[in-house]
């Protein structure tokens, strides 16, 4: 049988568990909350920490490109430098090919200079009068019979001739055919002595 201080007393005591339990009750969400905070600040963190290593990745990313575009740019400049160093060696080479060739085309030139010098010394002719074998270079030719003769020979005859006054001067290989009735005149004597009064 309940008493009314006991049954105020129960009533009381209840109240009190209540308010301690609903204070239990409210200290668990509270803890529950800050828990559920704590685990979303930790998720940001490991979210924030993600980002960061995914960064990290990108900008590692981003460091081995530009190393591996300044290690293509270097060698880029070194095959521009070996192509520059390969054009330079061509153009040098061609320089000294040409020069080498120049160099054979003036041996080749003086040789036959040299040949052409031999040829012009050999070129000689018998003076028909003298009998000499003479250089080309020393020859009168009576035009246009043709006969040659050496220039003093001819000068000798020219000089004999008007000496003895014996006109025209004839040539004395057509003078000495026997069946040549018409002999020729050496009637370019007086342009042969002017030479050799130039001559000397
Ligand atoms: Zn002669
Ligand atoms: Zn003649």
């Amino acid at each position: 049988m309940e008493s009314p201080t006991n049954s105020l007393f129960s009533r009381q005591f209840a109240a009190m568990l209540q308010r301690q339990f609903d204070e239990e009750d409210a200290n668990d969400r509270m803890a529950a909350m800050l828990q559920r905070q704590f685990d979303e600040e930790d998720a940001k963190d490991r979210m924030a920490a993600m980002l960061q290593r995914q960064f990290d990745e990108e900008d590692a990313k981003d460091r081995l490109a530009a190393m591996l575009q300044r290690q293509f740019d270097e060698e880029d400049a070194k095959d521009g430098l070996a192509a520059m160093l390969q054009r330079q060696f061509d153009e040098e080479a061609g320089e000294q090919l040409a020069a080498m060739m120049q160099r054979q085309f003036d041996e080749e030139d003086h040789l036959l200079a040299a040949e052409r010098a031999a040829e012009e010394q050999q070129r000689v002719f018998d003076c028909k009068i003298c009998m000499d074998t003479l250089p080309e270079e020393s020859i009168a030719r009576i035009e246009p019979c043709g006969h040659s003769f050496c220039k003093e020979c001819i000068r000798g005859l020219i000089v004999s001739q008007i000496e003895s006054r014996r006109f025209p001067v004839l040539c004395p290989t057509c003078t000495a055919e026997p069946d040549n009735n018409r002999p020729e005149s050496i009637g370019s004597y007086v342009s042969v002595i002017h030479d050799f009064r130039h001559a000397g």
